[in-house]
């Protein structure tokens, strides 16, 4: 017989979520800041210590921000305002990527380097604070059944098995879930052929002279170099020579750092030798299971999105999910099926082609590299706008196709974080979505009055341009997205109040 779970609060929590990786305590932590408890079940004793996935983009630092988790974040990592591959001591760029051209669009002008588990460090500890998620270590989720009622699950902490149900459970098991082999869901795609290397050194003081990331063209794949700080690089060698064994792998690592940083003693950390994966799930919602991160996409490291397009993952979820809990109606399908549609049609029209040009890119010998810069050219347009590329590199440019949520001209965009007339950002006036207006006031203020959104009159060139129109009544959704434009005379209460999933 299985009981319905209870926290420290009294009830019961309405969430599950597998795993305390960074997509599990992240949508803990949108749970959490929507009012809603959970469990987190992470089958490791305590948490990973490699540092893994190396940079958080700015859209993933926005979602921070909006989550109040940015500040220990950046105390503990190295910003980029740049990305610049060049040979070292040669002045020939192939890639520039300028993050404080966003200044229009982002409060986060730039990259985030930091080891991962520093990152899973500062959201455990957020997450934990809420008091509002129940983060339990040692605990596996063994099996998983699900009705129309609730999800029941099986898991163990020690040796001792416990049997409990939840409203939801989210699958942030990772690339190897338990969770999706229960359900049967297979991710479908391809693996490449080359392994990347990763390897964390510590550099003699006087060769840690530059923020910049110096890279290794010449070379079977490209290898770049990115500071950490205090003399902490990770080397990325993107197609590892899978022939080397033992000592020689440590001498390999000590050579590449010699010829990214100069001459001298290196202390290798860590290193890992990684294969590399372009896979997803067909969908990412099976009736009250919800797939996120790893566990329902992978991609190769190359672009530097698996983690943060994870993480987006979350947020896209999290503001749902609460809805649906707090109002389990009708409408609580058309929410989760709603991320679904979102997030399969974004990993694979945008995140999946982005990484894999520049998975090819970075894997091509240097013949071919000519050839490839071409193709990334045209994929991200960078001939219509030289900001294009950094825009997606950035995962700015968001962009969902039609959900049960999204449907008409203008929706489904990122709306941009831009300055307003006294020098603040936009997001900072709507934490949790907002009703913003430029034009006739009257409709859009009733408009928000019913939603139970701010109002929010934002009459800036950068939206007039983003809207294409002098007056509007736009509904941002607590993710920033558009999910409903139009003419102040002519708005529709119901098309808004759909768009929200009510
Ligand atoms: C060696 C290595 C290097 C990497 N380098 C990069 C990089 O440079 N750039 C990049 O973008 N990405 C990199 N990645 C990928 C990146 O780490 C992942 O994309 C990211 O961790 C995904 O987060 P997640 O929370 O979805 O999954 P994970 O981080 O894998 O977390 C899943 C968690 O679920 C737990 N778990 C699994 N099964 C169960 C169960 N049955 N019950 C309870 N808990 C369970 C696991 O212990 C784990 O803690 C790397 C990964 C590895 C392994």
């Amino acid at each position: 017989m299985t009981t319905p779970t209870t926290s420290r609060a009294t009830g019961p929590v309405p969430v599950a979520i597998a795993g305390a990786g960074p997509v599990g305590l992240a949508t803990a932590l949108g749970l959490a800041r929507a009012g809603v408890r959970s469990i987190v079940m992470e089958k490791k004793a305590r948490l990973d210590p490699h540092s893994r996935a190396t940079v958080i983009l700015p859209r993933t630092l926005e979602i921070f921000r909006q989550w109040d988790v940015l500040d220990p974040l950046l105390e503990r990592g190295n910003r980029v305002p740049h990305v610049r591959l060049r040979e070292p001591d040669d002045d020939h760029q192939i890639l520039h990527i300028d993050f404080t051209k966003l200044v229009d669009d982002t409060a986060a002008m730039f990259a985030l380097a930091i080891p991962q588990d520093r990152t899973e460090r500062v959201l455990v500890d957020a997450v934990e604070a809420t008091g509002l998620v129940d983060v339990r270590f040692d605990t596996e989720v063994l099996a998983v059944e699900q009705d129309s009622a609730g999800v029941r699950l099986r898991s163990r902490t020690g040796g001792t098995d416990r049997s409990e149900t939840v409203d939801y459970l989210v699958a942030a098991d990772g690339a190897r879930s338990t969770i999706r082999g229960e359900i049967g869901v297979e991710l479908v795609g391809r693996t490449y052929p080359t392994r990347a290397m990763l390897a964390d050194v510590r550099i003699a003081p006087e060769l840690d002279r530059t923020d910049e990331w110096p890279t290794l063209l010449a070379h079977r794949g490209i290898v770049v170099g990115i500071r950490f700080g205090d003399r902490v690089w990770r080397i990325i060698e993107q197609a590892a020579d899978e022939t080397l064994d033992g000592p020689a792998v440590h001498d390999h690592i000590v050579a590449l750092a010699e010829e990214l940083f100069g001459a001298g003693p290196v202390e290798v950390i860590w290193h890992s030798v990684y294969r590399k994966h372009e896979r997803r799930a067909p969908r990412f919602r099976y009736g009250r299971v919800l797939l996120a991160g790893d566990a329902a996409h992978l991609n190769s490291p190359a672009g530097g999105q698996g983690m943060n397009s994870g993480i987006q993952d979350a947020h896209n979820l999290a503001w749902k999910l609460a809805a649906a809990v707090r109002d389990p109606g009708a409408h609580a399908d058309a929410l989760l099926e709603s991320y679904s549609e979102e997030r399969t049609s974004l990993v694979g029209r945008f995140v999946q082609p982005m990484t894999d040009v520049l998975e090819r890119f970075q894997t091509a010998r240097p013949h071919r590299r000519i050839v490839l810069t071409r193709a990334l050219e045209a994929f991200v347009g960078m001939g219509r706008s030289s900001g294009t590329l950094t825009r997606r590199f950035s995962m700015l440019d968001v962009r969902y196709g039609p959900s049960r949520l999204l449907s008409g001209h203008g929706v489904g965009r990122r709306v941009p974080d831009a300055v307003t007339d006294d020098g603040r950002r936009l997001y900072g006036a709507m934490p949790s979505g907002a009703i913003l207006w430029a034009g006739e006031e009257n409709a859009a203020k009733a408009l928000a009055s019913s939603l139970g959104l701010p109002a929010v009159h934002a009459d800036l060139a950068a939206l007039t341009r983003f809207f294409d129109r002098e007056e509007y009544v736009a509904l941002v959704r607590p993710d920033h997205i558009v999910g409903a434009v139009a003419d102040p005379a002519t708005l529709e209460h119901e098309q808004f109040a759909a768009a929200m999933g009510r």
